[in-house]
């Protein structure tokens, strides 16, 4: 299978691998496009696939197989500690034996019970150790358009049972149909069969686990052979997984339904915790602009330990100094003006989401947030605990910041006060904060330049270090299957090793705020190393620095730099907030010897900050391509403002030098800039 994108091949249907041909053959004036593992028919006439949305779905792609995997461990984990309290049975039969008054003959349940009863089976007979199965998961993509995800959903992650694909446009759920039969995947499709293969069971495979209960994780005594069938993974000579023959990797079996209605009614269709519509595991919302209006409906149909995946790509509302009443309409917050605007607007999302949430006694841990191109990207978890929402309030706050030095204050609105019974018990209690936070009235403590009130926004973690790992561990050993896969590594390793602090620095713009020239990062982080303080890059920004040392102390260390290369102070005029930075004592002693771990290069192939590799790269415009492609969903048209704007600034926040020496920012690779690059009609899926 070549992976390479194939707009015009010539006969489909006969010559496309991992398709079934149409009856009807090639649907009349639709050329193909064939992504990873699937071939979808698009219209001739002035629709391509934006190819920012290929890295969005082999992303995708990788993170829902990561935390598939991280789920299952979780629940064998607890599958297997509720099996060693039984005394290594089922609760059923524990049930059965307590009645019957053998549970004594068994030992002592516990962990020493499983393994006396291990050691007893080879007297016992056959093998009666309880093997661990995941139930299956649905995934449900709300606004799926041509059904392009939804069927590599389908055909390359592991243990899905369905695909929901919803679409309210008629037109797009007959393209999906179309897409969906020929790739295979459809409802009435089921994963060719080897004949030495035991029968797929399709019922009570799906029930979802609520509240992570392990009693609802399916238990079955495979035999060695199916264990064996699932475990297998060849490899061909190009590197990439021995796929079934309508492409589905190994351990695949998904299936897409396609719902044609609204997304919001479908999704709170799914929002009870049992029953035959009952929660899916894991909702795509990636809607053309803002995703708010989806956000209750989707919290509410996700199971408890299951993953949302967030696109929002009205970056022009979320960040920078326009549209703050937009902003806040849409996320419950007001935008962040300040070079470090795309985390601000990162955090704007996830305060949209947690508040909504905490309505319903669940919470979010945010596992990945990336602020990419012209969009935002969030993978966050959802859970039920009344304890976690109590919590919600101190991972929220408001941000002051200074409109000349970018200084920020940042003010939660809670507090967690724990205090220690006379029992030993350590009680926590829920306070408010003092205020106001923003010293000295309204003005910067480091510059007295005006400060203006962002927010309220999320202030805890973005990124889960550890899951990054793991996703980027998965992606590894399996490079050949993502196109984008130098990308991916690099926007992992970033997150990977992102501070929790809020927000960043770049050496330039702090050196413009003292009449300086930028002076070398190494020196820069040296300086931060060598008092203590940690450092980190951002993903949000080239040449930024995440640390956890206070504003004050990065003045200082280029106060500390001033005394050898001194600033022209007539050059600036009186009152100025640079001449009152510049001449502020310093309150930090800066040792510039040079630190062994100061610097922050690339290691490997992965590609950190990427260029944008075509003129027109950015979100399409919409109108056009509605009329001349599959029609989007009426539910989509949510305002939206003036994206082009944001794409441009961030252009060119991406011209200025990153500060990195031996930052290689690679082109986008050859097959991904598509026949299209005079388009000016792109179609966003
Ligand atoms: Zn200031």
């Amino acid at each position: 299978m070549s992976s390479t994108t194939s707009p015009t091949t010539p006969n489909p249907g006969t010559e496309i691998p991992y398709t079934i041909p149409l009856p009807d053959g090639t649907p009349k004036g639709h050329t193909t496009h064939t992504e990873s593992t699937t071939t979808i028919f698009l219209p001739k006439a002035g629709a391509f696939l934006n190819p920012v949305q290929h890295y969005n779905r082999d992303m995708s792609v990788a993170v829902i197989r990561a935390w598939n995997e991280m789920r299952k461990e979780e629940l064998e984990s607890k599958f297997r500690k509720k099996l060693a309290k039984n005394g290594g049975l089922s609760k059923k039969q524990a049930k059965r034996n307590k009645l019957a008054g053998v549970t004594e003959e068994l030992g002592p349940a516990g962990v020493d019970a499983e393994v006396q009863m291990k050691e007893e089976q080879p007297v016992a007979g056959p093998s009666t150790e309880r093997k661990f199965q995941a139930p299956s998961i649905n995934i449900l993509e709300a606004l799926a358009a041509t059904g392009l995800r939804s069927i590599r959903y389908a055909k390359e992650i592991p243990n899905v049972k369905y695909v929901l694909a919803n679409d309210l446009s008629p037109s797009a759920c007959e393209a999906m149909r179309r897409n969906v039969a020929f790739n295979g995947v459809g409802e009435d499709s089921l994963p060719p069969r080897k004949p030495w293969q035991p029968t797929v069971r399709e019922e009570g495979t799906a029930i979802p686990a609520e509240n992570g209960e392990a009693e609802e994780v399916k238990v079955e005594e495979k035999t060695e052979e199916a264990s064996a069938v699932e475990e297998k993974k060849e490899i061909t000579e190009d590197g990439l997984e021995v796929k079934d023959k309508v492409g589905r990797r190994p351990g695949c079996k998904g299936r897409v339904k396609i719902n044609e209605g609204d997304a919001c009614a479908f999704m709170y269709s799914h929002r009870s915790p049992v029953g035959p519509s009952s929660r899916v595991d894991v909702v795509d919302l990636d809607p053309y602009g803002t995703a708010a209006p989806f956000i209750d409906a989707a919290i509410g149909s996700i199971s408890d330990g299951g993953l949302l995946a967030i696109t929002c790509t009205d970056l022009a509302v979320l960040a920078g100094q326009q549209y703050p009443e937009k902003c806040y309409s849409n996320y419950g917050g007001v935008n962040v003006h300040a070079e470090y605007t795309h985390e601000a607007a990162l955090r704007l999302v996830l305060h949209s989401l947690a508040s909504c949430a905490a309505r319903y006694g669940r919470y979010i841990t945010p596992l990945l947030s990336f602020s990419i191109d012209f969009y935002v990207r969030l993978f966050v978890r959802i859970n039920t605990g009344p304890e976690q929402v109590k919590r919600v309030s101190s991972n929220t706050g408001v941000v002051y910041t200074c409109h000349f030095c970018e200084t920020s204050v940042i003010q939660p609105f809670g507090r967690i006060v724990e205090r220690e019974t006379a029992k030993g018990v350590v009680r926590e209690s829920f306070k408010t904060h003092a205020g106001p936070t923003a010293k000295n009235g309204s003005s910067c403590e480091e510059c007295g330049g005006t400060m203006h009130l962002g927010g309220p926004l999320w202030l805890g973690p973005i990124q889960d270090p550890e899951f990054a790992k793991r996703v980027m561990k998965d992606i590894s050993s399996q490079e050949k299957e993502y196109k984008t896969f130098p990308r991916m590594l690099g926007m992992l390793s970033l997150a990977a090793q992102e501070l929790p602090d809020p927000f960043f620095f770049t050496a330039n713009r702090v050196a413009k705020c003292l009449h300086m020239s930028s002076m070398p990062l190494n020196k820069i982080l040296s300086a931060l190393l060598n008092a203590g303080y940690k450092i980190s890059r951002s993903h949000a920004q080239a040449g930024a620095v995440k640390t956890d040392a206070p504003r004050s102390f990065i003045f200082d260390i280029m106060r500390e730099e001033a005394k050898t290369t001194p600033i022209r102070i007539d050059k600036i005029s009186e009152g100025s907030p640079a001449r009152k930075l510049i001449s502020k004592p310093m309150t930090h002693t800066i040792d510039f010897t040079p630190h062994p771990d100061a610097s922050l290069e690339r290691t490997g192939k992965e590609t950190f900050y990427q260029v944008n590799p075509l003129p027109n790269w950015g979100p399409a415009p919409r109108a056009k391509s509605i009329q001349v492609a599959v029609p989007l969903p009426e539910k989509r048209k949510v305002e939206e403002v003036e994206v082009g704007q944001s794409d441009s600034k961030r252009s060119k926040v991406e011209e200025v030098g990153n500060g990195y020496e031996n930052d290689v920012i690679l082109p986008q690779t050859q097959e991904d800039v598509i026949a299209g690059k005079d388009e000016e009609e792109m179609m966003n899926l």
